[in-house]
């Protein structure tokens, strides 16, 4: 039997790499299209890095966990302090789910080293076909096959026919817009900083992930793997404070300093300032087009959700693409990956980013006292805090999803 046209997959971050190398791994053929250069393609922005036990189930299907490891820190606890106060509120820690999970941490592994292994291991893979440098334009939709448009390295216009296109083109996708279809939510007004630091705030009783809640100044703090080891902190800015001003060198070391508490010289890695959005797409799929990642949802980074989520979503569409272009299933199967990942990214992903930036701003001196003895009374009772981590850890959002026929 003739093999069927390859899976079109726009877009080389985590999830169209996800993506592409299950696909292969089940014997279809992809052409994965990258707007990005192999020259720049490593010059992005921090962005996601914290990789939940679910995630990495996921990775290790596809050899890509092997890679990440070395690369990353095994982070089995994360905190919640207040600030206010300089306590710690509560301490969970992952190796309650050692019957759960072959991986009873989080992987702190960032983004960039994680496309950059996916990347190697899809070019390597001789079922996928990598376009660097070709930036994915429209398309148009035939009766067996989607037309594919691109703009090449050269500049030069190419279509191509694909099976199906599966946008993973991050937030902006044009996949999305060709299709009208709303994006469903809100933005933020305030502006996040993010302050890159090679400073050992361990010294200080942080672990490796920590959500400090605020009335005044929530933040995040996350450790990453160097050299130099870096840490990663998230301040909330407000939406008319000038740019350049947050970000001048003596503006973030008087922030730190703030912070601590200490009067210390930092060695500032890097800084960004990014905007948060709550958006989920009214539809995962039309026809033969499909949408993953961050084309689909976007969140709050608070919780380490967006990367994870979109890696499910990966996963979940690889298996039923595999089946429907194995014959084995009918195309019915998308609409089911809709169900199953669109009830995820509204019930799980944005009500639970919601709610943890919710609870790390909290003003209300009565309110932030029950929500921090109830943070206690969950990480001191074993059972209670098993539950916590099923749910924040992203496993209770993949069985619910599986009930979903
Ligand atoms: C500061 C910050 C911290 C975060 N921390 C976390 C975290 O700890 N954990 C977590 O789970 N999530 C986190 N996230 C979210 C996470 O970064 C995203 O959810 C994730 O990167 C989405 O992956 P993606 O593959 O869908 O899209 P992207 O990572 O955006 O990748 C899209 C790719 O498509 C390419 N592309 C776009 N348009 C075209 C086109 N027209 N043609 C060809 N190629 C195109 C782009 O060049 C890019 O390579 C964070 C986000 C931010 C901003």
């Amino acid at each position: 039997m003739a093999r069927p046209d390859p899976v079109a997959v726009v877009g080389a971050g985590p999830v169209g790499l996800c993506l592409a190398l299950a696909l292969a791994q089940q014997d279809v053929a992809v052409v994965l299209v990258e707007a990005m250069t192999d020259g720049n393609f490593l010059d992005q922005v921090p962005r996601a890095g914290s990789n939940h036990p679910t995630t990495l189930e996921l990775f290790d299907r596809i050899g890509l966990y092997e890679k990440m490891e070395p690369r990353g820190l095994i982070a089995p606890k994360f905190h919640y302090w207040d600030r206010q106060d300089n306590a710690l509120i509560a301490e969970f820690d992952h190796a309650l789910l050692k019957d759960d999970t072959k991986f009873p941490y989080v992987l702190q592994c960032e983004r960039i080293k994680i496309i950059e292994e996916a990347l190697k291991l899809s070019k390597a893979h001789p079922l996928i076909e990598v376009r660097m440098a070709t930036e994915f334009t429209g398309f148009e939709r035939k009766a067996e096959a989607v037309a594919i448009e691109a703009k090449n390295a050269a500049g030069e216009r190419e279509m191509f026919r694909a099976s199906y296109l599966v946008s993973c083109e991050g937030a902006r996708s044009i996949a999305r817009k060709e299709l009208n279809l709303e994006f469903e939510g809100f933005t933020y007004p305030e502006r996040t900083i993010n302050i890159e630091v090679a400073y050992d705030f361990r010294k200080h009783g942080y672990t490796e992930r920590n959500y400090i809640s605020d009335p005044v100044e929530y933040s995040n703090l996350f450790h990453w793997k160097g050299p130099p080891d870096r840490w990663r902190i998230h301040f909330p800015t407000n939406i008319d404070d000038d740019e350049n001003e947050l970000k001048r060198p003596e503006a973030l070391q008087t922030r730190l300093r703030q912070f601590l508490g200490i009067d210390h010289d930092f060695e500032i890695c890097g800084c960004n300032l990014y905007t948060v959005h709550q958006r989920v797409a009214a539809k995962f799929r039309v026809g033969r087009v499909v949408l993953a990642g961050d084309a689909a949802h976007v969140n709050s980074p608070i919780g380490g959700m967006g990367l994870n989520s979109g890696v499910h979503d990966a996963f979940n569409l690889a298996d039923k693409l595999a089946r429907i272009l194995h014959g084995e299933a009918s195309d019915t199967e998308l609409d089911r990956y809709e169900r199953q990942r669109r009830h995820v990214a509204v019930q799980h992903t944005q009500a639970q980013t919601i709610r943890n930036k919710r609870l790390l701003e909290e003003r209300d001196p009565a309110v932030r006292r029950r929500n921090h003895d109830e943070l206690r009374r969950q990480a001191e009772d074993p059972a209670l805090a098993r539950k916590f981590l099923l749910r924040t850890a992203l496993f209770d959002s993949l069985r619910e999803a599986e009930r979903i026929s």
